[in-house]
């Protein structure tokens, strides 16, 4: 799939969270959600495919913290091509040969710009290291999500575009007033990350639907945008997550969504495939 292209032609269908379905089915929230692309490849399959076939057209790779700062976490460092190359083998065997985008996913480094100095981390090489992995594998697209910081996702975008012109989604977790953590307004960090050549911006994580509406307000829709909204906030129940955005009322926000510029909508933290199930309907109901 074109992305680019379709996005242009209509709304797309995006999927929903991958984190918190892990931790549903019973995976320990210590365990390095990435490394099981490798050691169990069939369960990360089966969520790909659960929500191909709730109607999601665009898929993540598992990969969100799949960089060398973060894998070094778990003493991973040195395996960030071989995690990456095996969580793109599994999407792209999910997708199989249908027009789905396999999208790579590329989350923050997890560390600040004064740590990564005095730590005497490059984070440009380690952006180009994930995202080398990620294209070489055979991504049709990076997916740069849940980004707070400008400077960073600059970084990340720069290191990415010295690798391929494949097309990228810029995409930061930013509060419904419209200013980022690291303090700059959300609508002119799209003005320069489009200066330096993003088509597709977005938001992602930190917002319910109903928020995201709100941030939304105070973009100009003059580009497609991606959004993908939380079902809500977590909270700890039996030891597990529990999300209060039901499936519907997840769904009942695309019209407005849309109206305001969304042109791929998705999932993020606490959705399920019944809520992509939903959304996709609601798309397909939307007039074209
Ligand atoms: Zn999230």
């Amino acid at each position: 799939m074109d992305l680019l292209d379709e996005l242009e032609k209509r709304v797309v269908c995006g999927d929903g969270a991958m984190g918190t379905l892990l931790l549903d089915d019973g995976v320990r929230m210590s365990r390095c959600f990435e490394e099981l692309c490798v050691s169990e490849p069939e369960r990360i399959q089966k969520i790909h495919e659960s929500y191909i076939t709730a109607g999601a057209r665009v898929i993540e790779t598992n990969t969100f913290g799949a960089n060398a700062v973060r894998l070094q976490r778990f003493g991973m460092e040195e395996r960030v091509s071989e995690i990456n190359r095996a969580a793109v083998a599994v999407a792209k065997s999910a997708a199989r040969n249908r027009d789905i985008c396999v999208a790579g996913c590329v989350g923050p480094l997890g560390i600040t710009a004064r740590d990564a100095a005095a730590r005497g981390i490059d984070r440009a090489r380690c952006f180009r290291e994930q995202i080398t992995a990620l294209l070489e594998a055979g991504v049709d697209a990076i997916f740069l999500e849940t980004f707070t910081d400008f400077d960073e996702i600059e970084i990340a975008l720069r290191a990415k575009k010295t690798v391929s012109e494949a097309p990228e989604i810029c995409s930061f977790a930013c509060r419904p007033d419209g200013r980022l953590r690291c303090g700059a307004i959300l609508g002119e960090a799209f003005n320069r990350l489009r200066e330096m050549g993003a088509k597709i911006l977005g938001v992602n994580c930190m917002n319910d639907p109903a928020e995201m509406v709100v941030l939304l307000r105070q973009l100009p829709a003059e580009f497609p945008l991606a959004v993908y909204p939380t079902a809500g906030r977590p909270r700890l129940r039996d030891d597990r997550f529990h999300y209060d955005v039901a499936p519907q009322s997840f769904a009942d926000a695309a019209r407005d969504l849309v109206a305001k510029g969304a042109r791929l909508v998705g999932g993020c933290c606490g959705t399920t495939p019944a809520h992509i199930t939903a959304l996709g309907s609601a798309i397909a109901n939307l007039p074209s």
